[in-house]
């Protein structure tokens, strides 16, 4: 009794804070590019405090300097070569994101104090920390009939036969590669949940709970991937999000238990950026995607990022990070978001980035119709998925119903996965060009996205 509470409680705070998703009503308008010698912006921050600076060189031999200066040839800890470089741009903290950019904070930052850190020499770009929130909504409940539409479809209640991305079928040809990963960016994922503990990925290099850094990437602990919000081992989710996308992909199957995912024996990598009301920034999506990318240069068969979540504008930091990604072979697929709109007109992020393995993904419901939440866009969005009162994991081993592009994207992220678990060689723009052209056409999707139709687990197996 008491665990259902918890479970209603945990439910509800989370539907209160997903149902008004505003990415583009709370940004600032684009920043009027390269300003000066720096590229920046000039309106508030949209998360205030903070930024995402790339540091030039001159300003880390300054730093080092400095610490030399007060500490000698003792050398100085990460953290105080973190703090000075802050100090430089009259920041209080910063901390490292991705190569030579760092998340700055400051009681009183603003576009003004750190234009003046440009002007001193030592950054070389700025820009905004923007928001971002997972892409989800809470389904109707008393909508459940036909369940489990999105893997196979059986024209149930009315429903469409049909609409669905034909995993059934796919399951003859192939159910993934058990040493293929898709990372989840997203809320963490419910480690211990039965349908998902064999299928979290496990790095084999870590030593869990020894507080050290066994195979020295940087990271304490991490066994199961990474807390990105508070900095620790455990990627535990804390709202449901994250746990319901890992289901829809990598739920096992033939286990006499809930539902099954769409390539139900490859890896889940969770990477926790949104906390617990699903919540996050540009600065944790883009520490994460680097974790992804280190990770695949490390030798783990890490192919596909799902990323069911997204706000704010363009960064162009973000974006050189995906092409970075796509250098290494790894796909990535974002939700297209849920406020209705046309991206073509008024982008989303990350779905809109041009990177050649970004693949934007829309919503329908199990009549094949785009659904009313779902954003669209003839030249944006790529290809459309189940994404309406879609049944998968939830926390304390539950099965829950959600809405969302959130929940359309990690089937596109399964049926990638399983391409490339039988086609190792494909580059993410390949991927993603036989996922477009084997869907399957819905003639009411026509103008709505560059590949109307229903994206196919079986027909992309086959046209490998
Ligand atoms: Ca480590």
């Amino acid at each position: 009794m008491r665990l259902r509470n918890r479970t209603l409680l945990a439910f509800l705070l989370s539907c209160a804070a997903l149902i008004p998703h505003t990415t583009h009503a709370d940004s600032a308008p684009p920043g009027g590019g390269p300003e000066g010698p720096f590229t920046g912006f000039g309106t508030p921050f949209p998360k205030k405090g903070e930024a995402i600076v790339r540091f030039k060189q001159a300003a880390f031999r300054k730093a080092n300097a400095n610490l030399k200066q007060r500490f000698g040839n003792r050398t100085p800890s990460k953290n105080a070569l973190w703090r000075e470089l802050a100090t430089l741009i009259g920041m209080r903290i910063s901390q490292p994101v991705s190569g030579s950019s760092f998340v700055v904070k400051g009681t009183s930052i603003n576009s003004s104090r750190l234009r003046s850190g440009v002007l001193k020499g030592f950054v070389s770009r700025v820009e905004p920390n923007y928001k971002v929130n997972a892409f989800a909504e809470p389904s109707d409940f008393f909508y459940r009939l036909g369940l489990l539409w999105g893997l196979n479809n059986t024209g149930a209640n009315g429903s469409s036969k049909n609409v669905d991305v034909d995993a059934i079928e796919a399951w003859g040809m192939s159910q993934g590669s058990s040493d293929l990963v898709v990372a989840v960016i997203d809320t963490g994922v419910s480690l211990n949940h039965p349908d998902l503990v064999d299928n979290i990925w496990r790095n084999p290099q870590e030593i869990p709970n020894n507080n050290l850094d066994d195979d020295k990437n940087g990271f304490i602990d991490d066994f199961f991937g990474y807390d990105f919000v508070n900095n620790a081992p455990s990627p535990n989710d804390q709202m449901f999000h994250g746990t319901h996308c890992a289901g829809i992909i990598a739920a096992k199957n033939n286990n006499n238990r809930g539902i099954a995912g769409v390539a139900p024996n490859v890896k889940i990598m969770p990477l926790r950026v949104l906390n617990a009301r699903g919540e996050g920034d540009v600065a944790g999506v883009m520490k994460a995607i680097r974790y992804a990318i280190d990770a695949r240069k490390r030798g783990v068969n890490l192919r596909v990022i799902n990323a069911s979540l997204g706000g704010g504008d363009r960064v162009a930091g973000f974006e050189e990070l995906l092409r970075e990604a796509n250098q290494v072979g790894i796909v990535f697929v974002a939700a297209a978001g849920n406020e209705s709109n046309d991206n073509d007109t008024k982008p989303t992020y990350p779905a809109n980035f041009e990177s050649p393995n970004v693949i934007s993904v829309a919503a329908i419901d199990k009549f094949g119709q785009l659904a009313s939440f779902s954003n669209f866009g003839e030249r944006s969005v790529d290809v459309a998925a189940p994404g309406v009162g879609i049944w998968s994991t939830f926390l304390f081993g539950f099965y829950l119903p959600f809405d969302g592009t959130s929940m359309a994207a990690p089937f596109v992220s399964g049926v990638a996965a399983l391409m490339l678990s039988e086609r190792p060689n494909l580059t993410p723009a390949q991927v993603i060009s036989i996922i477009k052209s084997s869907s399957k056409r819905i003639s009411g999707l026509e103008g709505a996205m560059v590949s109307p139709g229903i994206v196919s687990a079986e027909r992309a197996l086959r046209s490998l």
